[in-house]
């Protein structure tokens, strides 16, 4: 069936997001892409078996060549060997300049895909296939590339915006539960800064949400890319509105080096924090305890954890202060002027250390 489409605004650099069904089946669009050229196919251990060959299949007729590159699933692979690894086979397989990158999986391989795209010979074009719902509500739009470093995770990286984004809502069935729960995080997420009718709406379809039906997917994540694709437009190198769509992640980051990388999924570490931001917003006076109430039941509802590691608070500061989204060591906070609008403050130290004793649990 025809996909939606939604266009991210960026001048000479814009691009389409097509969401919808049966894309990997049959989808002109994304042909005209990669018509007459060498592409590679970069996916993980968990997604290649299962669409590759798909993928293979649609672009094979009017490529050049297509080479499929396949790192091993996980946070780990966001690393320099893995980039170096599909360096090393494009070259292999002769790929230049005009070449293009096709990143199928969920945020790890479209952020590893897309650098080893933004840093093959300096800059080539790269196409977002995202299968988790993170990556087909997130990550996959924006342009944000990188590996991780030993020291601190997305530090090596570049702005490299994607040709196209195919968001396919029918792979999501293969998806693993927890992954398409820790996706709706970053759903509600969109909802809480910019759209409260859109966070009511997918508290509401919960159910239908987490049983995979797909009008009510397609719904919200056509939603969810608008959200986040105007604010990229507005903002594409986070100077300002950008960071709002970091509501609930410094928080949630202690919570994710606290417990180390891949116990607590992303989503579900921000799913807590974002249940701290609000209350910080609420102790700060800029939102009503009912609107917290509301986003606290959205996050239930999507089965996501409310409460942190009953770790020390002190761990907590520690955790944030060396979050790199941190201005010169205080870190900023993004709060909610009630649900639906986000802004940025800095709190008090013995503020924040009561926000962070509540929610533990
Ligand atoms: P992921 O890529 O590791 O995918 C989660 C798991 O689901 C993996 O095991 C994967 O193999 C599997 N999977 C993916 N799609 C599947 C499918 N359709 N069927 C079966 N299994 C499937 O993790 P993620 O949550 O998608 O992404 C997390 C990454 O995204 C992090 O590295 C994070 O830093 C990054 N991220 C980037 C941005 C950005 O703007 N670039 C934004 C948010 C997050
Ligand atoms: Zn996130």
């Amino acid at each position: 069936s025809d996909p939606q489409i939604l266009t991210v605004d960026l001048g000479a650099r814009s691009y389409d997001i097509q969401v919808g069904h049966g894309l990997l089946e049959a989808n002109p669009a994304f042909q005209a892409v990669a018509k007459g050229r060498s592409v590679a196919i970069v996916s993980d251990s968990n997604v290649d078996p299962l669409y590759g060959h798909q993928v293979e299949l649609l672009l094979a007729p009017v490529a050049h060549q297509v080479v499929r590159i396949v790192v091993p699933a996980g946070e780990s692979s966001k690393c320099w060997e893995q980039l170096d690894a599909i360096h090393d086979r494009m070259l292999e397989a002769h790929l230049d300049r005009k070449s293009l990158v096709v990143a199928l999986g969920g945020g790890v391989v479209g952020d590893l895909a897309g650098f080893a795209a933004a840093s093959f010979q300096r800059g080539i074009d790269f196409v977002q296939v995202p299968t988790s719902l993170l990556a087909q509500v997130d990550s996959s739009v924006g342009g944000k590339t990188g590996i991780n470093h030993r020291r601190g995770k997305n530090m090596v990286g570049a702005f490299h915006q994607p040709r196209l984004v195919v968001a396919d809502t029918g792979v999501l069935r293969t998806l693993p539960p927890r992954e398409l729960a820790a996706g709706l995080a970053e759903v509600i997420k969109h909802g809480a800064i910019a759209d409260r009718t859109y966070l009511e709406q997918v508290a509401a379809d919960m159910p239908a949400l987490l049983a995979c039906d797909p009008d009510a997917l397609a719904r919200a994540i056509l939603v969810s890319m608008r959200i986040k694709a105007g604010v990229v437009a507005a903002d594409e190198r986070e100077a300002g509105v950008r960071a709002h769509l970091n509501f609930g992640h410094t928080f949630g980051h202690a919570v994710e080096v606290g417990a180390g990388y891949g116990k607590w999924l992303h989503g579900e570490a921000v799913a807590a924090g974002m249940v701290m931001a609000a209350d910080l917003s609420v102790r700060l006076g800029r939102m009503p305890a009912t609107d917290m109430a509301v986003l606290v039941q959205a996050i239930e509802a999507a089965g996501l954890p409310v409460k942190a590691p009953q770790w020390p608070v002190d761990d907590y500061l520690r955790y944030m202060s060396i979050d790199k989204k941190a201005d010169r060591g205080t870190p900023v906070f993004v709060v909610l002027d009630g649900l639906g609008k986000a802004a940025t403050t800095r709190a008090d130290e013995a503020l924040v250390r009561e926000v962070i004793a509540t929610h533990l649990g």
